[in-house]
């Protein structure tokens, strides 16, 4: 699943593979952007805002035009070489194709693609909290927005995007965890400081690598001390790792923890 470490590691390959290069031709198949046209248009930058990606262009008139997505569960952009005769394994799926010399962006089952001025960026990105990759990240404001519902459970404030920007379910999983704090615990009595300081480094340490991993292995069945290990032995203690649902639906989640790492409280 991405999430913050896996958008900035994925924007930062698309910043260095496309920017300063001039959109050759480009084509968005989703219907209420099927007729923009960028082609011609530079592209300035590519920026990751929490698990948003924001590819930024300049026009030859000066317009600013930032193309929005977000990958949801399935969604990706992939990198191909503009001189072999590519063709869309699965046209269906691909939502954008964005063609500049030497590479071509392929976006396919995007979860969300939006083309709009850049001056209204904030449509799209406004409602996020502080970011965790952003190097100007604000863990007083991360924390005061925790404690708007200081009984919320904290697995399912730290998951709400408008508190902070950045963590999926896994890392927000594997934080708990290293804290010793069980998923339902309310915000307002959990230790948000330290929990904060933790997930930026954890989160941190994830965006520069292809692999997440929050054991510090980086092999597979490994990386993981409880996100999807329900039935499994706690690494630490061996108790069994338990598997439940925080949040109320349509929008829960599956919530992994150690009985006796992580006491309820
Ligand atoms: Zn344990």
């Amino acid at each position: 699943m991405p999430e913050g470490d896996t958008i900035k590691h994925l924007t930062t390959r698309l910043n260095a593979a496309l920017s300063g290069h001039t959109i050759l031709h480009a084509e968005f198949n989703v219907a209420k952007h099927a007729t923009v046209d960028v082609d011609g248009h530079l592209i300035v930058e590519v920026v990751p805002r929490g698990k948003h990606i924001l590819m930024r262009l300049e026009g030859p008139a000066d317009e600013r035009v930032t193309v929005h997505s977000h990958l949801r569960m399935d969604g990706m952009w992939e990198l191909v070489q503009t001189s072999a005769s590519w063709r869309p394994r699965r046209g269906f799926e691909v939502r954008a194709v964005i063609h500049t010399e030497p590479w071509t962006a392929v976006g396919r089952l995007l979860g969300e693609l939006d083309v709009l001025p850049t001056a209204d960026e904030s449509r799209v990105v406004g409602h996020l909290g502080p970011d965790l990759l952003d190097d100007t990240f604000d863990r007083r404001e991360a924390a005061s927005r925790l404690l708007v519902d200081p009984a919320r459970p904290i697995a399912e404030a730290l998951l709400d995007q408008r508190n902070l920007a950045g963590l999926g379910n896994e890392l927000v999983n594997e934080v708990l965890f290293l804290r010793g704090v069980w998923p339902w615990t309310q915000a307002g009595g959990v230790e948000l400081d330290a929990l904060l300081a933790l997930a930026l480094r954890l989160i941190r340490a994830n965006s520069t690598r292809a692999i997440r991993s929050s054991t510090g292995d980086l092999r597979m069945g490994r990386r993981a001390y409880v996100f999807d290990r329900g039935g499994q032995q706690c690494r630490r203690c061996g108790s069994t790792i338990q598997v439940g649902e925080t949040g109320t639906a349509p929008i829960s989640r599956a919530a992994w923890w150690c009985p006796t790492c992580q006491t309820k409280c």
